[in-house]
């Protein structure tokens, strides 16, 4: 199985989507899904929601990863992504890099130099973890550091 570099440097496993099939499936199943690109060394978080017989995409836009999702564009009944805009703001690479992985994925295959990872819920408080280390760690930044004191 092919380890996505994430962190720039760290490579880790646990929480990537690594079946294009299984991908698409949790996408449509409204939970988040986050995109890492290793080439722009960001990361961007998205979730869909049913919409007049299509599906709306949502971003992740803020720091509260169950409100901050901002509508971006639809998914049509073909597969095909439709942005709202194209207009080279800062949110122009996360339009980018959706519209990359969801080509791919509708045809069956990873799209290449993406990661695709699922979300979570941490260990300790069980709010929604989006952040890559975060789902492969199962704890948030925060109760890390508690599980860690405690350490017997
Ligand atoms: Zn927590």
């Amino acid at each position: 199985m092919a380890v996505f570099k994430y962190s720039w440097g760290a490579e880790l496993q646990g929480g990537q989507l690594t079946d294009a099939d299984l991908a698409w499936q949790y996408l449509f199943e409204r939970r988040v899904i986050t995109i890492t690109s290793e080439r722009w060394e960001r990361r961007f978080s998205y979730r869909l929601r049913e919409q007049d017989g299509g599906h709306a995409v949502e971003m992740l836009n803020g720091p509260d990863n169950r409100r901050d999702f901002r509508f971006i564009g639809r998914i049509g009944d073909d597969g095909q992504f439709a942005s709202t805009t194209a207009t080279p703001d800062v949110r122009w690479l996360g339009f980018k890099l959706f519209a990359e992985a969801v080509a791919p994925l509708w045809a069956g295959d990873m799209p290449a130099g993406l990661g695709l990872w699922h979300d979570n819920v941490c260990g300790r408080c069980r709010r929604r973890l989006t952040v890559p280390t975060s789902v492969a760690f199962g704890f948030g930044p925060e109760c890390i550091d508690q599980v860690k004191r405690r350490k017997p």
